[in-house]
C-alpha cells in the first residue's frame, strides 16, 4: 500500500462506493500510463491522472484539456488515486465523496520528457517534485506533448497550469473537449453511464 493514498482511502467509504483500492502490478518494462476522467460531481470538470512512482497523481481540470498551446488550463491537484482507478468508470453515489458519473474520456501511456537545464533526462518524480511536469501522452483523444507547471507565488500557488506543448499535434481548430464525448473504455455517453453505472472495459 503506497501511504500516499492515505488520503484517498479516508475520504471514502468502501462498503457504499464501487471505486478501486488495489494497485495491480504492471508488467516490467510497461511504460506508464495516464487517464483522463470526466467526472459530473457537484461541478462538472476533467480528472487528469499521471502514473508517477507507483501512484496516480491526480489533479481536477475544470475546463478540460486544451490542443491549442496559447490556452492555460487550471490544475487544482488532488489526492493520489490507487493505479486501478485508471479503470473505473461508473457512478458514485449520491452523498459520498464525488458523488456522481465517472467517464473514462481517454488513457494511454505516456513518456516523460523532461531533461534538465544541461540536457540530461529528468525522472517523472523529480519533475514532479520540480513542479514542472512534461509528457507525451499517446491517448485515444489527446496526443502530443502536455506541459503541467506548478504555480508558486500569487493567489493562485499550490495550483498547476496545463498546456499543450507547440509541436506537429497542437491544434488550436480542435477542441477535444467538445468534440469529444464519448468513453474511450466503452464508447457510452454520460448518461448511458449515469443509468447503468460500471461496466465491464469494452462492453456497453
Ligand atoms: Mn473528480
Amino acid at each position: 500500500m503506497n501511504m500516499n493514498q492515505d488520503a484517498y482511502t479516508s475520504k471514502r467509504d468502501f462498503e457504499r462506493t464501487q471505486e478501486p483500492q488495489g494497485n495491480t502490478l504492471k508488467k516490467e518494462g510497461e511504460p506508464p500510463i495516464f487517464v483522463i476522467q470526466k467526472h459530473d460531481a457537484s461541478t462538472l470538470h476533467y480528472d487528469f491522472r499521471l502514473e508517477i512512482g507507483g501512484t496516480l497523481k491526480s489533479w481536477a481540470v475544470p475546463k478540460g484539456p486544451s490542443n491549442d498551446p496559447s490556452v492555460k488550463r487550471m490544475a487544482i491537484p488532488t489526492e493520489d488515486h490507487p493505479m486501478d482507478y485508471a479503470w473505473f468508470e461508473g457512478t458514485i453515489p449520491q452523498g459520498e465523496y464525488g458523488g456522481g458519473t465517472v467517464m473514462i474520456w481517454d488513457k494511454g501511456s505516456f513518456h516523460n520528457l523532461k531533461t534538465d537545464k544541461e540536457g540530461n533526462p529528468l525522472s517523472l518524480e523529480e519533475s514532479y517534485a520540480q513542479g514542472t511536469v512534461e509528457v507525451f501522452l499517446e491517448g485515444r483523444k489527446l496526443q502530443g506533448g502536455f506541459a503541467m507547471i506548478k504555480m508558486k507565488s500569487g493567489r493562485m500557488a499550490g495550483n498547476w497550469l496545463l498546456t499543450k506543448m507547440k509541436d506537429e499535434y497542437a491544434n488550436p481548430n480542435y477542441d477535444p473537449v467538445k468534440t469529444e464525448t464519448l468513453s474511450a473504455s466503452s464508447g457510452r455517453t454520460m448518461e448511458e453511464i449515469a443509468q447503468h453505472g460500471s461496466a465491464q472495459e469494452g462492453s456497453t
